[in-house]
């Protein structure tokens, strides 16, 4: 009676998560998606716990105990962090989050081993839980490292990557049909340390520019991870819903290879085949920048008619959004047209501008992408480059040698005026330094990208 009723939450919280990735794929209904994800985790989390409880085989109060403790250890810790977390540090959390996912299949593919009795589909499990939660494992933690500046974000670019990756794959395969011939604890030893190095090397040889591709293919990895798990523990509701989170984060990682201009195959091998691409040195002479001040910026957009604005990190970092806003209300009440083009790998995390915008309560129908308002730069007065790098330079088109090469950017050079609001003339994410601060109709506003828009506020 109790199993029949938790498959039926079950089936209920499974069409929740549906109805919660729906919802998550636009800003109007993204509040109404995580609603319902939230609902669907605390029934899926009640049917869960009541059937651990009867189906428990120590006395039935020390499970729930157990389930208690760590229950509160878990939620303590989540909402300690998710209070804390600045948003500029979400990638890093997401990052962190994965890691634990793998280490969960991990710990369960042993668990089940030790556990349950040994038929072959049974081993074919353990060892294909392990060998994902494992790579998982260990390539979080490389992003998050990497994503909070921690290690350098550059590839680790050893002798004959590719081979070593291939080698251990191939060395993973033959301990799988020794652990199905023989049931022995060694060869699943063996893989998990195999597959903790493969998760390491192949996220440390991805450079810092094909990132958000690790991000989301991670997730997705994560999902698999969750699914190989819910497979050793019969549990229905977990295959499903690894399954959701390994293939949206595919589609997404996909979408993501796309709009960078990478190849997917590429960036899962762990940049195979990439050269590493020549970092331009800072010291390299690209002429000389022009600065500007706050009063004549103001007086700049008083005079156009069209305004386009490239929000990237820096305006998360300055946590400038709600200046932004304020900005764009003003000006428009001038009659003047502003716009925001936004780049899909702006920021630290897919749909980051989108959601810093949208939390300044920017009106959603002037935000476009970077494909509905590239066509339109050349025919812009001023364009406010507000804390991106990356994301407009010009070196992704023109420098076959960049390691940003091909990446679709945003053409802001093609507008009458751009100025580019940063604290100085270092380099983004990627390392690269960016010829647009040198040409002739770019700006540079130097300091904090909050207080320069105030400061264009009183001068307005
Ligand atoms: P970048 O990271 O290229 O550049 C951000 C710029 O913001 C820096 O040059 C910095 O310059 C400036 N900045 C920092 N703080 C402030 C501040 N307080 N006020 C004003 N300016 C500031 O940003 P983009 O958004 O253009 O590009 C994103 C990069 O991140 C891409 O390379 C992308 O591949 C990568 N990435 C993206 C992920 C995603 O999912 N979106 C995930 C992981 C990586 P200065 O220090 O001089 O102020």
């Amino acid at each position: 009676m109790l199993t029949s009723l938790a498959q039926a939450v079950y089936l209920g919280a499974a069409i929740l998560f549906i109805l919660s990735l729906a919802g998550l794929s636009k800003q109007e209904t993204a509040r109404r998606g995580n609603l319902a994800g939230m609902v669907g985790m605390a029934l899926a989390l009640a049917a869960t716990v009541a059937l651990a409880l009867e189906r428990s085989e120590r006395p039935v109060e020390v499970t729930a105990v157990l389930i208690l403790v760590v229950f509160l250890v878990g939620s303590t810790v989540g909402t300690w962090q998710a209070r804390r977390v600045e948003m500029t540090q979400m990638p890093e959390l997401i990052a962190i989050l994965h890691s634990f996912v793998g280490l969960a299949a991990v710990l369960v593919g042993y668990n089940s081993f030790l556990t349950e009795p040994a038929d072959p589909a049974h081993l074919v499990e353990v060892f294909l839980g392990v060998l994902i939660g494992a790579v998982t494992f260990t390539g979080s933690i490389v992003a998050f490292l990497k994503l909070s500046t921690r290690i350098s974000s550059a590839p680790l670019m050893l002798p004959g990557r590719n081979w070593l990756n291939l080698g251990m794959v191939v060395v993973s395969g033959g301990l799988m049909v020794w652990f199905l011939g023989t049931g022995a604890v060694l060869p699943l030893l063996l893989m998990t340390v195999v597959a903790l190095l493969l998760g390491w090397h192949l996220v440390a040889s991805i450079g810092g520019g094909d990132m958000p591709v690790v991000v989301s293919m991670l997730n997705s990895y994560s999902g698999w991870a969750a699914a190989a798990a819910g497979f050793m523990l019969s549990n229905d509701l977990l295959i499903v819903t690894g399954a959701l989170v390994g293939s949206s984060g595919a589609i997404l990682s996909y979408l993501m290879c796309t709009a960078m201009n990478r190849s997917f195959i590429s960036v899962i091998l762990g940049g195979y085949g990439a050269e590493g691409g020549t970092v331009v040195a800072s010291d390299v002479d690209l002429g000389e920048f022009h600065e500007i001040k706050a009063p004549e910026a103001a007086e700049l957009l008083t005079e156009a008619r069209t305004v386009i604005i490239t929000p990237g990190y820096g305006m998360a970092v300055a946590k400038a959004q709600y200046p932004v806003a304020e900005l764009v209300a003003k000006l428009r009440a001038r009659g003047i047209e502003v716009r925001f083009g936004v780049h899909p790998v702006a920021g630290r995390l897919p749909g980051h501008m989108n959601v810093l915008l949208a939390e300044a309560r920017v009106p959603y129908d002037i935000v476009l992408e970077m494909d509905e308002i590239n066509g339109d730069l050349a025919e812009t007065d001023v364009v406010l480059v507000i804390g991106a790098n990356d994301t407009v330079n010009p070196a992704a088109l023109d420098d076959p040698s960049s390691p940003i090469a091909g990446m679709p950017v945003l053409e802001v050079w093609k507008a009458a005026r751009v100025i580019v609001f940063k604290r100085s003339m270092a380099t983004g994410y990627a390392g690269v330094q960016n010829p647009l601060f040198f040409r002739d109709n770019t700006s540079m506003l130097f300091g904090d990208a909050k207080d320069q828009v105030e400061h264009i506020m009183l001068a307005l």
